[in-house]
């Protein structure tokens, strides 16, 4: 036997069955063990007949006296019994289960759970769940196990089938965790198992999720580390020398002072290019921290000793107003940039920036290449960035230093799990004298006065940006705003006289690139856009940002979207409308928090991490029980698998298990 082996050993499951399961990923005996249940039923509460309340759920263990298929004269039937125990009689009623005369035995002494309620006005059980009496209940009596299920998969089924396994397959689970992990009394595996699916109590039930969250947190914990160790190993980098003199010099230059919190971030980076292990640092810091120039000294370091520097940004838009910003920036330096996008492909530079289409360009042209910047790394497939990274690796012998960046700030959780393979630097400080967004949910009767509030700040010189969510109208979200319509309508109707803009991601990339330039030379005032905005555009002079149909967004979006505006020491708006009352509780995290590492750790736990970061979307890693919001056990998680880590060696007898975790974890974490 073998936990391996296909569902279909298990007696009574055909390939009718296995087929049913495969719904729900289970194929094999342990996918069915791991197969956890939502919840548990308490039908602990075992009463006598004469101590029935209505209302309450509880469990009588009676005899069957009769039972029998009724039929009333409108043709509906149901199943009536007679029930007694020592303190009396009732009646019981199923409706629809016209099966049961063949289920349950007269004479037979049964459990049934469920309610009191009433029958021809006299009291009777309504439709309870019951069980034959046996050496141990499964199905009343007890903690309940609730499953996910599927169709022709009830959770009466499940039941009885993990039953089956534990009974019989549970001694050949192998422990998985060495003992000195199991602190506070985490049971053994074989123990959780049995007892997250039939808990003797809730305080045990408990610890096994606790356990088993721990074990998946912990498994991960160790593969991250081994992915640090296999990048230490393999990743050989060219160390970088650092011309402090020049590096100051650069940074004088500069028309404004770096932040402390630049400052820091650029100490720590440099500290990692000097090393020759390639840098893997992922560079946080929230809309308008100032990350870009950043990346411009490092850029400015690596061109110093005599590498290209590649330079991915997730779409047209910003990867060209990079090329506008490090161009400018680097004129005096006499450094090439070059801009590669799918219409430009200005490959001969010593910095190339561009979008996806940098991935496609033939590895030769981009070498000696010992930096690579990916701004809003999330945007990018950790596929990708590995085949850039083995493909220059192969030709030049060197594997470059990567330096990703976010904005959207990873909550500490996240930051120790899925980006635990990273160095992180955070950008915590915007630059002085940068004010908070103001942010209104505005309701629908104001609109008129909105737009004309938007009126009064273009008169002064000011910006808008309106976004929607949608290009053009949709039929099945007719409520949804389209930035085609709004755009029509509002220079139209409500801003004849003022320039508009519209920008979306169908436009061609020049149209893109003009109105960028437009925007940057003050002939637009109003921008009607889709969210294409949302990462990167920098126009000091906009101060309103109006989003409509807002509760489309998560509340990280929404704060991307809104350090659109705010970014010089104009008095910036955010202005959310929504078409739908039911979300404004949420939006109103908006107006309340200016913070994004607050916004993103109310989306994690209102929506998940997925909806949050791009690339964990396909469900790379999900965790069946462990709660990402846990921060304590992720710690836990974390300090044990260093511990075994440094001790691996004495624990090599621990082989088996460890593959036996190995292969439950396939996860690719974003590098
Ligand atoms: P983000 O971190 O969102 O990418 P940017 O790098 O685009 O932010 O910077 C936002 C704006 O702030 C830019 O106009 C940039 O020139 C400016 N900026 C960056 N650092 C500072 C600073 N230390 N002081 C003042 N302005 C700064
Ligand atoms: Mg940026």
């Amino acid at each position: 036997m073998n936990l391996n082996d296909s569902v279909t050993h298990i007696p009574s499951i055909g390939d009718l069955m296995a087929k049913r399961l495969s719904k729900l990923e289970i194929s094999t005996i342990r996918d069915l063990l791991f197969h956890f249940p939502n919840r548990h039923e308490d039908l602990t509460t075992v009463s006598t007949i004469r101590e029935l309340q209505p209302l309450q759920t509880t469990t009588l263990r009676v005899k069957i006296n009769k039972i029998e298929n009724v039929y009333t004269k409108y043709r509906k039937n149901f199943i009536k019994a007679q029930v007694e125990d020592d303190t009396g009689k009732i009646t019981v009623i199923w409706y629809n289960q016209p099966y049961l005369t063949q289920n349950i035995k007269p004479e037979e002494i049964y459990y049934l759970s469920g309610k009191l309620g009433s029958f021809s006005n006299k009291p009777a059980l309504i439709s309870p769940k019951y069980e034959r009496e046996k050496g141990e209940q499964i199905h009343t009596k007890r903690l309940v196990p609730i499953y996910p299920e599927t169709y022709g998969v009830t959770s009466k089924w499940l039941r009885e089938k993990i039953k089956f396994v534990l009974d019989h397959w549970i001694i050949f689970v192998p422990e998985t965790l060495p003992d000195k992990l199991l602190v506070n009394n985490l049971p053994s595996l074989k123990n959780a198992l049995l007892e997250i699916h039939f808990p003797t109590n809730f305080n045990r039930l408990q610890k096994a999720k606790e356990r088993l969250a721990f074990e998946e947190l912990f498994t991960l914990q160790l593969n991250i580390l081994n992915q640090k160790q296999t990048w230490v190993q393999k990743r050989r980098s060219k160390p970088l020398v650092i011309d402090k003199k020049m590096l100051l010099e650069f940074i004088m230059q500069l028309p404004f002072k770096l932040t402390q919190a630049q400052k820091r971030s650029i100490d720590q980076i440099t500290l990692d290019l000097i090393k020759d292990t390639a840098m893997n640092r992922l560079l946080q810091g929230d809309v308008g921290s100032g990350k870009t120039i950043v990346a411009a000294i490092c850029t400015y370091l690596n061109f110093l000793n005599g590498y290209k520097t590649i330079f991915l940004a997730p779409t047209e838009i910003l990867a060209f107003q990079h090329y506008q910003t490090i161009k400018n920036l680097f004129l005096k330096h006499k450094i090439n940039v070059g801009l590669v996008t799918k219409s430009s492909k200005e490959i001969q530079a010593d910095v190339l920036i561009g979008t996806h289409a940098l991935l496609n360009v033939e590895t030769q042209k981009l070498i000696p290449a010992n930096l690579i910047i990916i701004d809003e790394q999330h945007k990018f497939g950790v596929e990708q960035r590995q085949k850039l990274l083995v493909d220059l690796n192969k030709l030049q012998n060197f594997t470059p230093h990567i330096l990703s960046m976010t904005a959207t700030p990873i909550p500490r959780t996240l930051a120790l799990t899925f980006y635990g393979n990273l160095e992180i630097s955070t950008i915590d400080e915007l630059p002085a004298g940068r004010k908070k967004v103001k942010t209104f949910i505005v309701p629908k009767k104001k609109r008129n006065d909105a737009y004309k509030f938007i009126g009064k700040k273009v008169e002064l010189g000011q910006q808008a940006f309106i976004i929607c969510p949608l290009i053009e109208l949709s039929e099945t979200l007719a409520t949804v705003k389209s930035a085609k319509d709004e755009y029509d309508k509002l220079s139209k109707e409500t801003f004849p006289n003022l320039s508009l803009g519209l920008l979306h991601g169908r436009l061609k990339s020049k149209e893109k690139n003009q109105i960028l330039e437009d925007l940057q030379n003050n002939k637009i005032n109003i921008l009607v856009a889709t969210p294409i905005v949302e990462v990167g555009i920098d126009l000091p002079q906009a101060t309103i940002i109006l989003i409509e149909t807002a509760e489309r967004f998560g509340l990280a979006q929404l704060h991307q979207l809104r350090g659109r505006v705010g970014r010089s020491d104009l008095e910036s708006f955010c202005l959310l409308f929504s078409e739908n009352n039911r979300d404004v509780q949420r939006l109103k995290a908006m107006e309340k928090y200016d913070s994004g590492i607050k916004l993103a750790e109310i989306d994690l736990k209102l929506r998940g991490p997925g909806d949050l970061y791009g690339t964990l979307q396909h469900g790379q890693y999900e965790f069946k029980i462990a709660d990402l919001n846990d921060f304590e056990l992720v710690t836990k998680a974390k300090k044990a698998a260093e511990w075994f880590k440094s001790n691996e060696k004495g624990l090599r007898n621990f082989g088996k298990a460890i593959d036996y975790v190995h292969q439950r974890t396939n996860l690719v974490l974003p590098n």
